[in-house]
């Protein structure tokens, strides 16, 4: 078995609540997954991480590969040995980051070749060598190679991409499909394998996007992304698109959106039916200094906070703000203490965390729509 997803309550609205029973985690939903680029959730050790309560968390394909390769950590037992993780992973395709990090990329029917963003070596990706990283990665959830349209994008452009993108999901599934057995806990694990979501792509264009939900899901990925968003686009485009998409894909397979957002964001689109969503934000917006709150977004570089000694958020009970203040997080940003990225991330995952645990209860509390589903089972 890949994955198990069992909807507990739907509400009239979309929203969904679940739990989705993957090898390493059974994850309660909706979700949201903090991203560890390079094998770590950048500035918190792993122990906090799952004290925070993740239960899902993303590693970057493309930044795994190049440093220190996927054979050494297939050697090494997995991402989830190497990184000691004992829960959740979901691991993108690395299409992401070639188009966005790497240099000098040349793209054709066959795949992607690129010079590394870290040496300068050349390399080529195609979608069965991406499969090929992954399964040596061993994450719970793989994902397919796509290309991300950008935005904006003329509409030849985002016929081409999608046309692209469909090619390289079929590759990606009927790899992945043949090889799927040899993830490195398969044994350890009963016979449990990874599971493979598809990626609907299609630009800002409502019918390419219909059309991309629609030859993925003949394909039969064990559940479905949406991507290409949160790319430079106005924000109700953001949600047109979710909109749109959402109500094509099959209600008893998880359901997952690329790359969003901000907190009210990962709220709405929760409501609407979304199980799962990753971003960088968090994380990287309080390496800089931003740390998101119940009063705000706050900028605690701000001298304003100098003689502070409040919490960072009134109403937050992490472990940041139980114990620190606003002052002494000013002060270890200001003196550039690495302390200060370790206690601004904390604190942001804290209340990403908690926003979706919120939901999580409304969801549970709401009334049970009729016609609920079997679980899935794949
Ligand atoms: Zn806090």
């Amino acid at each position: 078995m890949s994955l198990g997803f069992d909807l507990i309550r739907t509400t009239d609205q979309g929203g969904r609540r679940a739990r989705l029973d993957l090898p390493h985690q059974t994850v309660e939903t909706p979700v949201f997954m903090p991203v560890g680029t390079a094998g770590t959730v950048k500035a918190v050790a792993q122990d906090v991480v799952e004290t925070l309560g993740a239960q899902l968390i993303l590693g970057n394909t493309y930044h795994l590969y190049l440093r220190p390769g996927h054979e050494a950590i297939r050697r090494m037992g997995g991402l989830h040995r190497f990184m000691s993780w004992p829960r959740a992973l979901l691991t993108d395709s690395g299409g992401f980051q070639v188009f966005s990090l790497s240099q000098l990329r040349k793209v054709s029917d066959e795949g992607v070749r690129f010079r590394s963003h870290l040496d300068g070596s050349s390399h080529f990706f195609t979608p069965e060598h991406s499969m090929d990283v992954q399964i040596a990665l061993g994450a719970d959830i793989a994902m397919a190679f796509d290309e991300c349209t950008e935005y904006p994008a003329e509409r030849s452009r985002a016929e081409e991409s999608l046309r692209l993108t469909l090619a390289w999901a079929r590759r990606s599934i009927d790899h992945f499909r043949g090889h799927q057995n040899e993830v490195v806990w398969h044994d350890e694990l009963n016979g449990r394998t990874q599971s493979l979501f598809g990626i609907v792509q299609g630009g800002m264009y409502r019918d390419l996007r219909r059309e991309s939900a629609e030859r993925l899901i003949e394909m039969n990925f064990d559940g479905y992304a949406i991507g290409g968003l949160s790319v430079g686009e106005p924000r109700d485009l953001t949600l047109e698109m979710i909109a749109e998409v959402l109500p094509l894909l099959p209600a008893n397979k998880p359901r997952y959106v690329m790359g969003v957002g901000y907190p009210d964001e990962i709220e709405q689109y929760a409501r609407m039916g979304v199980d799962m969503m990753d971003c960088v934000l968090p994380t990287r917006a309080a390496r800089h200094g931003l740390l998101f709150t119940s009063e705000g977004r706050l900028n605690i570089k701000n001298k304003r906070y100098a003689e502070d000694q409040g919490p960072p958020d009134p109403a937050c009970d992490c472990m940041v703000c139980r114990r620190y203040s606003r002052a002494y997080l000013r002060h270890l940003m200001q003196a550039g203490e690495a302390l200060s990225g370790t206690l601004n991330t904390i604190h942001n995952l804290a209340y990403y965390l908690g926003i979706m645990s919120r939901v999580r209860a409304e969801l549970q509390a709401a009334e049970r729509v009729p016609g609920g589903l079997p679980p899935f089972r794949t």
